[in-house]
């Protein structure tokens, strides 16, 4: 649902709807810098628009995206547990694909919260997209440092006073790193195998053994995923 790539054009022209449509052009596509994926993305959004792609032709392309392999049951397992989990998500994407995804393949209801960045018709109708906030990370984009994301939201939980037994955390860009931090012994980390998440911990795991104390989890399905939650849930 998300990455380094400028994927909207490509999926577009994959759209049934979209046959035909022009790819995005090399002059756009050349401005995408590294680091830069929010504001590369609010560029296409701006183009699609004078194009005259509309939010609903975009909500067609969302919502024909495939879950990872083995997503959709494990969510469906997780969903079954239900307060055994408190599931979030915090995607580099935007609200309006998030959400579109999440809820044409069924599973939008098991988040209690959606983080990613706000995007949504603008006043000429158009689909725009901002920055999810600002932080003082050196190492994520400017729009988002999903570390800061999910501990602002586990301090408010904490405020709350919700106690979270373990934290469990599925990933696969290099953005789902810097998180990395706020894992401790006996929280679990979940990388995609072969994806930039897995590669920047072997490394840090390489580089300092100590410094990593979570338990880390590769995956190429996410029904490996399943069954280390179920081993969980069994001291649940
Ligand atoms: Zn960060």
């Amino acid at each position: 649902m998300e990455g380094a790539l400028p994927l909207t054009g490509a999926l577009l022209l994959q759209s049934p709807n979209y046959r035909g449509r022009k790819q995005l052009p090399e002059s756009l596509r050349a401005t995408y810098r590294e680091g830069f994926y929010n504001e590369y993305m609010q560029r296409v959004f701006q183009y699609l628009g004078e194009q005259g792609v509309r939010p609903r032709d975009l909500r067609v392309v969302y919502e024909s995206i495939p879950l990872s392999p083995g997503m959709g049951k494990m969510l469906q397992f997780v969903a079954k547990q239900g307060s055994c989990f408190e599931v979030i998500l915090i995607s580099d994407a935007n609200t309006f694909g998030v959400e579109s995804a999440l809820r044409a393949a069924g599973h939008q209801g098991l988040f209690r919260r959606i983080f990613s960045n706000p995007s949504g018709p603008d006043a000429r109708g158009l689909l725009a997209l901002q920055p999810f906030h600002s932080h003082s990370c050196a190492r994520c984009p400017a729009n988002t440092c999903k570390h800061k994301v999910l501990s602002d939201y586990l301090r408010k939980r904490a405020h709350d006073r919700l106690h979270f037994e373990r934290l469990s955390y599925v990933g696969d860009g290099a953005n789902d790193f810097c998180p990395m931090g706020l894992l401790a012994g006996g929280d679990v980390a979940f990388p995609r195998r072969g994806y930039p998440m897995h590669r920047l911990i072997q490394e840090a795991q390489k580089a300092e053994p100590s410094s990593f104390h979570a338990s880390v989890v590769p995956w190429e399905n996410a029904t490996e995923v399943r069954l280390h939650l179920q081993q969980v849930l069994k001291t649940c």
